[in-house]
């Protein structure tokens, strides 16, 4: 096999040839067709999270066909299409996991960060956490839809049933959560970069009712906001933007520092929440809702080997939509 592999933060990745993965019992092996590269895989090549195994391979949204299964695995066949999204395995008996929250799981597995995940030719994953993809026969739409989309929708839930939401960083996660809202009956109101119009067109074609700059007020006020930008001065924006009873909801793993905000802006009952990973449930909503909503992923394609500029292109908001690797 060949990967793309992390050895230390800040480094490139390097391109390694590696003996074939074989799959432990309960496991899958996938010949990758996409895996697609996620604000999250800035953060574990920069040393921003802690607990990533190095050398790792990154990638967490891994779309692939099976082609070979481990002992004991009878939910998988040989030549099904599969996605592999962040949550890799989850202990299954600390309090969270028996209170079905194993998306807080105290010793979890995260593809591409505690195992070895997707931006290579093959990938091994634990078969409870690798997804059927049988209706999807585009895997580089698809790939996008593992990570943004499920994260994007774990974060539209805890939005709540808010009907104007705030949508603040319109990247990969937004311009698919964007699409499901609008089916929901939702309105969208984009906050980009400042001047960012590329972004701003981007959500207005894709159903937004208004786009601009984060810094500003929209029209009217929102009953949620969810941020996907990396920018904690984004949640006072956020409190500033959503009505009483609000909730400004963040959707990254990781944050720059909340400056200090005044206590009214939280007053009325305004909350602020995160969104920790995801749940297996959540993974099936989604996937089952994405088909219908008609979902259309605006996708750059790089091949494997290109994936430091994939990075660097994600990095400097080079692109609309979402970057996905392509092996071969
Ligand atoms: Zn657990
Ligand atoms: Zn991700």
């Amino acid at each position: 096999m060949r990967a793309m592999v992390l050895s230390a933060p800040g480094r490139p990745l390097a391109l390694e040839e590696r003996p074939d993965p074989h799959p432990a019992p309960g496991e899958i092996r996938v010949r990758v067709e996409a895996c697609g590269v996620c604000r999250t895989d800035l953060h574990i090549v920069d040393g921003e999270l802690p607990n990533v195994v190095r050398p790792v391979v990154p990638g967490h949204e891994i779309v692939g066909i099976v082609d070979e299964v481990g002992q004991n695995v009878t939910s998988h066949r040989v030549g099904q299409r599969v996605g592999i999204p962040w949550l890799g395995h989850t202990c299954g008996n600390c309090p969270y996991c028996a209170a079905h929250q194993e998306n807080l799981c105290d010793r979890p597995v995260f593809t591409g960060h505690s195992r070895d995940g997707g931006f290579a030719t093959h990938a091994v994953a634990d078969a409870a956490y690798a997804f059927p993809l049988d209706g999807f026969d585009d895997p580089v739409a698809a790939a996008p839809l593992l990570c943004a989309g499920l994260i994007g929708w774990r974060s539209l839930k805890m939005a709540g049933k808010a009907s104007r939401v705030g949508l603040y960083g319109f990247g990969a996660a937004a311009h698919i959560i964007a699409q499901v809202c609008r089916w929901q009956g939702r309105q969208v109101y984009a906050f980009t970069q400042k001047g960012d119009t590329a972004a701003q067109a981007h959500a207005l074609s894709l159903g937004a009712c208004w786009a601009g700059d984060s810094s500003q007020s929209p029209p009217q006020s929102l009953d949620a906001a969810i941020l996907f930008a990396p920018v904690g001065a984004l949640v006072p924006a956020a409190l500033r933007a959503v009505c009483k009873g609000g909730r400004v909801v963040c959707g990254g793993i990781h944050m720059s520092d909340i400056p200090q905000f005044p206590y009214n802006l939280l007053w009325g009952e305004r909350q602020v929440v995160s969104v920790a990973n995801l749940t297996r449930q959540d993974a099936l909503e989604f996937l089952e809702i994405a088909p219908r909503a008609a979902v259309h992923t605006t996708t750059h394609v790089y091949p494997l080997v290109r994936a430091n500029d994939a990075l660097a292109d994600l990095r400097a908001g080079r692109f609309q939509g979402a970057a996905v690797l392509v092996p071969g």
